[in-house]
C-alpha cells in the first residue's frame, strides 16, 4: 500500500509529486502523459523563473523534476478508470492495474469547452485560442473575435484590449454576464475597438494554416454573416475532469472539486485536489503547481498524526519502478 497516490500529469500533479518526493512519502504517481493543457501552447509567458518558455519545454522539464525525486513511482502511461473508498485508504484502477494507499490527490486537470464547429480543432494554435492570459500578446494590432458572454469572456476582452486593434465579442444570448466590474470595463471601451454581436451563433472558423475568418449565423436579421478575423479566442467556459470521484468528494453545481484553499483538502480529509479540477477561480500553471504542493503539505501533516507514515529510510529503497 502507498501512503499517497497522486493522479495527474500537469502542473499540479507536478508540483505534489516533488513534495511528496522531497518528504519521502512513498508516492505512486498515476498519469495518462506528462502533458498538461498548456503543452500546445508555443510560447508561455507567465510561468516565473522564464521570460518564455513553450509549453512542451515546460511539461518535460516538469516531468524530469518529478522523475528525479527518490521515493516516487512514477506510471505514466495509465489512465485510471475508477476510485473506490476501502476500509483504511482508497482503491485505485487503472487500465492496467489495482493500487492501493492512505490518501490521494487529484490532479486530473480539465479541458476547455470546444465550439465544436468546422475549422476549430485544424486551427488550434493557429489563431484559434483558448487563454487570453497566455495568448493576447501575439495578436497585437490584429483583428479577433471573443466568443462568450461571461467573466471568462469578459477577461478575455479586457486582456486582450491592451493589444488588439479590433475586438468583436459574439455572444448567444442578447447580453452581456459576468461581473459588473468587467463588464463595465469592457462596455467603456471605445466603439472602433469592440463590437458587441448578440444572439449569434458560430457556424465556422476559417482559414487555411492561419485563422482568415469566422461566420456565425445572426438571429435577429435571419441570416449568415462573416467576420475577417485573425484570432478567435473561445471563452466559453471549461470542464473539470471530475467525473471519476463525483462519489468519492463535494463538487460544485460546475463539477469543480471543492477544496479547502487553506489546506488543499477536499469533502474527505484523506484526499487533496489541485489545478484545474477544483473550485480555484484562477485556472493557471504557477496556481496549480502552488494547490499541488499545499495538498502534498497538508496530507503529509496527515499522515504523520495518522502514525502510519512510514517513510523510506534510504532513498534508494524507495527508487524502484521509475
Ligand atoms: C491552450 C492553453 C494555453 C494555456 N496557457 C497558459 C499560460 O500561458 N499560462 C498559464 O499559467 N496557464 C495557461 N493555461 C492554463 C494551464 O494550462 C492550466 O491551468 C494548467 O495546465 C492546469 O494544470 P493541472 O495540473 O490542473 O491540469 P492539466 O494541465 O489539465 O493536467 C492534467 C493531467 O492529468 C492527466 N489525466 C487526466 N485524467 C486522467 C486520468 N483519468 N488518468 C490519468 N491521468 C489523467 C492528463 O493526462 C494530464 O497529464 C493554458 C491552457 C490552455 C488550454
Amino acid at each position: 500500500m502507498y501512503d499517497l497516490i497522486i493522479i495527474g500529469g500537469g502542473p499540479a500533479a507536478a508540483g505534489a509529486a516533488v513534495y511528496a518526493g522531497r518528504a519521502l512519502i512513498s508516492t505512486l504517481v498515476l498519469t495518462k502523459d506528462f502533458q498538461g493543457q498548456s503543452t500546445i501552447s508555443p510560447d508561455i509567458r507567465n510561468w516565473i523563473g522564464e521570460v518564455s518558455i513553450s509549453g512542451m519545454d515546460l511539461s518535460e522539464k516538469l516531468e524530469e523534476h518529478v522523475r528525479n525525486q527518490p521515493g516516487l513511482t512514477v506510471k505514466s502511461d495509465e489512465q485510471v478508470k475508477r476510485i473506490e473508498k476501502t476500509a483504511d485508504g482508497y482503491q485505485v484502477e487503472s487500465d492496467k492495474d489495482s493500487y492501493t494507499s492512505r490518501t490521494m490527490i487529484l490532479a486530473p486537470g480539465g479541458r476547455r469547452k470546444r465550439l465544436q464547429v468546422p475549422g476549430e480543432e485544424e486551427l488550434e494554435g493557429l489563431g484559434v485560442a483558448y487563454c487570453a492570459t497566455c495568448d493576447a500578446p501575439l495578436f497585437e494590432d490584429e483583428d479577433v473575435v471573443v466568443v462568450g458572454a461571461g467573466n471568462s469572456a469578459l477577461e478575455t476582452v479586457i486582456d486582450l484590449s491592451g493589444y488588439a486593434r479590433k475586438i468583436y465579442m459574439l455572444t448567444r444570448g442578447d447580453r452581456l454576464k459576468g461581473d459588473p466590474v468587467n463588464r463595465k470595463k469592457v462596455e467603456d471601451l471605445p466603439e472602433d475597438r469592440l463590437t458587441l454581436i448578440t444572439e449569434a451563433t458560430v457556424r465556422a472558423v476559417q482559414g487555411q494554416d492561419r485563422v482568415q475568418g469566422l461566420t456565425y449565423y445572426d438571429k435577429k436579421a435571419q441570416e449568415e454573416k462573416k467576420l475577417e478575423v485573425s484570432g478567435v479566442f473561445v471563452a466559453i467556459g471549461s470542464v473539470p475532469n471530475s467525473g471519476l470521484v463525483q462519489q468519492l468528494v463535494d463538487r460544485n453545481e460546475d463539477g469543480e472539486i471543492i477544496v479547502d484553499h487553506k489546506t488543499g483538502l477536499t469533502s474527505d480529509p484523506n484526499i487533496g485536489a489541485a489545478g484545474d479540477v477544483t473550485d480555484d477561480p484562477f485556472k493557471q500553471n504557477n496556481i496549480a503547481v502552488a494547490g499541488g504542493i499545499r495538498a502534498a503539505l497538508s496530507l503529509y501533516s496527515r499522515l504523520l498524526q495518522m502514525k502510519k507514515y512510514s517513510p523510506c529510510s534510504e532513498p534508494e529503497d524507495c527508487d524502484e519502478g521509475r
